[in-house]
């Protein structure tokens, strides 16, 4: 099945669900997006859920890329961008008005599930030590950590990854591993690109080998 965002060739993953179901997954890792085809991911166990974010924490980092258009890999239809909300997180997502499923970038998975938070300031405070500048999680603008908490370009809040709901979700399938305590990698592990990293990508380098560990 071809990527809607990049139409490269996706991978498809097939995962346990609830009820000794499986429910199989596609996934592109240049987007890092998902395609769900209805009610899928209703249906993942924490287990899977935890795995998703493994392969995640694993694809290169693109630029926070949230497509321009998208088609629908079933009927090649013009995917809907469409908003959504729970509780009082917003997310987007692109969606096949024939009902054929939902496109999905991994940072808007992560709004829906509630795995994101706003940073406290002691955590702003400790991420300034490690990083000066990151990118928007959301428009992929730079963000001046010195400065500013807010992106400047899209108005979009700071994001960090919840590491302690991601631990009370592996705890719900019986295991008690230890958080993560770090939220930022240690400096060794920072890539220094051309481009600084954003929120998101920091978050999944510290999961990664929690997420080894744990799997
Ligand atoms: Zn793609
Ligand atoms: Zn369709
Ligand atoms: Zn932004």
């Amino acid at each position: 099945m071809r990527c809607p965002g990049c139409q490269q060739e996706m991978d498809s993953l097939t995962l346990p669900a609830t009820l000794g179901q499986t429910v199989t997954i596609d996934m592109c890792a240049g987007c890092r997006a998902f395609w769900f085809d209805p009610f899928e991911e209703l249906h993942l166990t924490p287990d899977s859920t935890l795995r998703l974010f493994q392969l995640m924490a694993g694809a290169a980092a693109s630029a926070a890329a949230f497509p321009a258009a998208s088609w629908c890999p079933h009927c090649h239809a013009r995917l809907l961008l469409t908003h959504d909300r729970q509780r009082n997180t917003r997310f987007a997502y692109w969606r096949c008005d024939h009902g054929h499923g939902r496109f999905m970038p991994f940072a808007e998975f992560l709004r829906e599930k509630d795995f994101i938070r706003a940073p406290t300031p002691e955590q702003i405070d400790e991420l300034r030590k490690s990083v000066k500048m990151v990118r928007c999680s959301s428009c992929g603008a730079p963000i001046d950590l010195v400065h500013d908490a807010v992106c400047t370009h899209c108005g979009a809040p700071l994001s960090i990854v919840d590491v302690k709901r991601l631990a009370e979700l592996a705890a719900k399938d019986h295991r008690q591993p230890p958080p993560p305590k770090q939220l930022t990698p240690p400096p060794v592990l920072l890539v220094h690109d051309s481009e600084p990293p954003t929120l998101l990508d920091l978050g999944l380098q510290v999961l990664t080998e929690w997420l080894s560990d744990l799997l």
